[in-house]
């Protein structure tokens, strides 16, 4: 076991407490119900599929953040792969998915300047936007979770919202540029953890926002199972919340005054 673990976990926990002191929105959530978001990063292809499909099973709809230097729809990839993996994404989006924005290449943005990470997202932005006929590419994650202030600060205006990965329920007075979010990996599945996560967010009446990466059995340690992404959409189901993506979610959470009316 890895010793300095726990040690490097409670370090970027501080730090991305730091991180939400400074540019940040505060808005104060508005929505009449507990909301619950699944989404996705990078995206491999067993989300598009099988993340989608679970998803519309039970009649919810997630958040997919592509990188598109690691998707398939780059230029360098394969005509045919990249032509599957295009009308895969058009698909998603006609069935009310939404695309967010991971960056082009996965760039690890606190090692790189704001002009370097204007230029990533904006080539990411575009080339999905282009994709998907004239679709806004409005929010986005932060690759590997790990935020800068520079980082933050340039992309404040870029994006409506901004999730990281630092666990907790988004409640009352919520940083929208840097999302709290849990997540679910099947190598560290802990259902009773999870139905806590899901009872505490009804409690609150909060956003509760799950990350994974690929949808699989042979999943890596950053996946999810079928089986385990099927148990924590029902147990959402059982709290009696919306299952919404990130942008159906925003405009739940905004108040009208929010949202400039
Ligand atoms: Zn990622």
């Amino acid at each position: 076991m890895d010793s300095k673990k726990p040690v490097r976990r409670a370090l970027r926990g501080l730090k991305t407490i730091f991180y939400e002191m400074f540019y940040s929105k505060r808005l104060r959530l508005c929505n009449t119900g507990p909301i619950y978001t699944f989404t996705f990063d990078d995206v491999p292809v067993s989300a598009i599929i099988n993340g989608a499909r679970i998803l519309d099973e039970h009649d919810a709809k997630g958040t997919f953040y592509l990188s598109s230097g690691m998707t398939g729809v780059n230029e360098a990839a394969p005509s045919e792969a990249r032509t599957r993996t295009e009308n895969l994404l058009r698909g998603l989006v006609k069935n009310g998915h939404q695309i967010g924005c991971h960056t082009y290449s996965h760039r690890h943005l606190p090692d790189i300047t704001a002009d370097e990470i204007l230029a990533d997202c904006r080539k990411n932005k575009l080339l999905l936007s282009n994709l998907l006929d004239g679709t806004p590419i409005g929010h986005f994650a932060y690759p590997y979770g790990d935020v800068s202030l520079t980082a933050k600060k340039t992309l404040f205006n870029e994006y409506i919202t901004l999730r990281g990965t630092r666990p907790g329920i988004n409640h009352d007075k919520v940083d929208v540029k840097l999302l709290r979010a849990v997540d679910l990996y099947s190598s560290s599945f802990d259902k009773t953890k999870l139905a806590g996560w899901i009872k505490e967010n009804a409690r609150l009446n909060g956003w509760l926002i799950f990350y994974t990466h690929g949808v699989e059995d042979e999943h890596d340690k950053w996946g999810t199972t079928p089986a385990d992404l099927r148990w924590v959409i029902q147990e959402c189901k059982n709290a009696e919340g919306s299952i919404l993506n990130v942008a159906d979610a925003y405009e739940d959470i905004c108040s009208q005054k929010d949202k400039g009316l």
